[in-house]
């Protein structure tokens, strides 16, 4: 990815305008808490989720949670 496009892949998640593809960082289940392997969606309420990259997150309680968690996972690997 050009720095250019890293800028603006940055700025616009910042904004919260579009969920940013960054290659090898996607998630599986929309917030949703995942088993231990990170693969399948469970039912829980309270839970981690995994990046595609193996990155765990935190035991969070709402899949917007979840879901920001992952934004900002992606900001860092964005802004590494
Ligand atoms: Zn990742």
């Amino acid at each position: 990815m050009s720095a250019a496009k890293q800028v603006d892949a940055i700025r616009e998640a910042q904004h919260g305008k579009v969920s940013t593809r960054v290659p090898g960082h996607s998630m599986t289940g929309q917030g949703k808490v995942l088993d231990k392997a990170g693969f399948w969606p469970t039912r829980e309420k309270v839970g981690s989720t995994q990046c595609e990259c193996g990155e765990r997150s935190p035991e969070l309680d709402s899949n917007m949670k979840r879901r920001a968690w992952h934004r900002q996972h992606k900001l860092d690997v964005l802004s590494s």
